[in-house]
């Protein structure tokens, strides 16, 4: 990973982003969303969190703010960016049931949030991605950490660590929550992102000591 400036950062991932935007590599994801969930925060971040897809937890602003604070006390971490390990949010919906007059590509979802099939807003729930969503999104992030490269990366679920870590050619096969070093940065490898409150990330902090 190479040291560059907020300027390089900022140009680099908006060339990854605008690949994201025009990816089509899931087209069943594809059909139940209006965009990929993109990072957000620090571009020079201290720490990188990493969470499986967009989610009712990770999408409500209190507990993000909620998480960030956690860490930030228990780290001193200040400056943070998250994203997600697949960018088109995985969708359960029974509306989805014959398309064959819309075609298996079509976009279901219009500008408004409002579905195509039922005339109201999308109310499919959001799911964990296959493995097969995510070997088709984890260039992205890969290419997004090696951007920002931030001291700390939280991947936050046991696939998010599974499938990172192994892309990276390191290979821990251990329990979560667990940490540890590679290149220069130290990852933690921890429980989603629902379970991660104030007791649990003392918890992992622990681990730093032992
Ligand atoms: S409500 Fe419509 S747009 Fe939303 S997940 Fe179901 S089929 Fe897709
Ligand atoms: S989930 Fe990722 S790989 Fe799949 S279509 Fe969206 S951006 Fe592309």
């Amino acid at each position: 990973m190479i040291n560059a400036t907020r300027e390089d950062n900022i140009r680099r991932i908006i060339s990854m982003e605008d690949r994201a935007l025009k990816c089509y590599r899931c087209p069943e994801l594809q059909r139940c969303v209006r965009k990929p969930n993109l990072g957000k925060g620090d571009l020079e971040p201290e720490a990188v969190f990493v969470f499986e897809s967009a989610n009712n937890f990770n999408e409500d602003i209190d507990n993000l703010l909620q998480l960030r604070k956690n860490i930030s006390t228990a780290y001193g971490i200040n400056k943070i960016y998250h994203t997600f390990l697949v960018r088109c949010q995985p969708k359960a919906c029974p509306a989805i049931t014959n398309l064959s007059c819309y075609g298996e590509d079509a976009k279901l979802i219009d500008k408004d949030y409002k579905c195509i099939l039922t005339n109201s807003l999308c109310d499919g729930v959001p799911i964990r991605p296959t493995d097969t969503q995510i070997v088709s999104c984890l260039s992205y992030t890969i290419e997004e950490i090696a951007i920002l490269n931030p001291n700390y990366i939280f991947l936050f679920g046991e696939r998010v660590g599974d499938f990172l870590l192994k892309s990276w050619g390191v290979f821990a096969d251990k329990e979560v929550p667990y940490i540890l070093q590679y290149e220069d940065n130290n990852i933690f490898v921890v429980d989603y992102e629902e379970k991660f409150d104030e007791s649990y990330c003392n918890e992992v902090k622990a681990l730093l000591k032992s």
